[in-house]
């Protein structure tokens, strides 16, 4: 049988099998999406929370909940050594845009390699490292969600060069019997898939766990080493 033919009959089937009236029905539940301005290729959707934009830090504060203190130089955000910074702002589920470069030089080894991290809601990291032909162990390098996934790939560019991390994050939340319904992270790196959908649990530090919450400031780790931060956005999703 003729492919178009085939289709059409799965068609006419569906259709006899559903009744006209069901399908109706079905496409009237559903609301009409927002429609939102996406930007050019590369560029920020128009629902987006911008949170840094190579300007200045104002969104931003140090854990003493002062100003930010990382430097800004030709629209680049440096870590300093001025301590982790954290969005003014709190979020829960999100999806968020964060643009990062290593240190030159890449002289540095292992966890000393331009190590920053992305901490979601401030306590769950996803490792912000030069893991370019630089050797670590497997959930602490770039991309991790770390202490607990390695990323599927390591898709890292040459320390210098700009990368991106898309993620998709939806938080743990405490059940009715006091126990812990699993979040989750995805992950692209530079476009390409490194965490799918990963279970999160607990906090990345044990430290700084103290339960989930249904929000959080995002946080930026400031470990020692001069990493970057260009274009920062962030989506909170319903
Ligand atoms: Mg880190």
């Amino acid at each position: 049988m003729h492919d178009t033919m085939k289709r059409t009959n799965l068609k006419s089937f569906a259709a006899a099998a559903l009744g006209a009236a069901c399908l109706v029905a079905q496409g009237a539940e559903w609301p009409e999406p927002p429609v939102i301005n996406p930007g050019p290729a590369g560029g920020i959707p128009s629902d987006a929370v911008v949170l840094f934009d190579g300007r200045d830090l104002a969104g931003w504060r140090n854990a003493a909940g002062e100003g930010a203190g990382w430097k800004i130089e030709d629209g680049v955000a440096i870590v300093n050594g001025t301590g982790n910074i954290f969005s003014r702002q709190s979020f829960g589920a999100c999806q968020l845009h964060v643009e990062w470069a290593a240190p030159l030089p890449g002289d540095q080894q292992g966890q000393g390699r331009g190590n920053s991290g992305i901490y979601l809601q401030g306590r769950y990291e996803i490792q912000v490292l030069d893991s370019y032909h630089s050797k670590t162990y497997p959930d602490g390098q770039a991309g991790a969600l770390y202490g607990n996934f390695p990323p599927l790939v390591n898709a890292c560019r040459p320390p210098g060069v700009w990368q991106t991390y898309d993620i998709i994050f939806h938080p743990p939340l405490p059940d009715d019997q006091g126990g812990i319904v699993p979040g989750s992270f995805t992950v692209l790196h530079n476009g390409v898939l490194i965490q799918d959908h990963v279970p999160v649990t607990t906090a990345t530090t044990a430290a700084a766990f103290q339960g989930p919450a249904a929000e959080g400031p995002l946080m930026l780790q400031d470990h020692g080493n001069p990493a970057r931060y260009k274009r920062i956005w962030i989506r909170p999703l319903k």
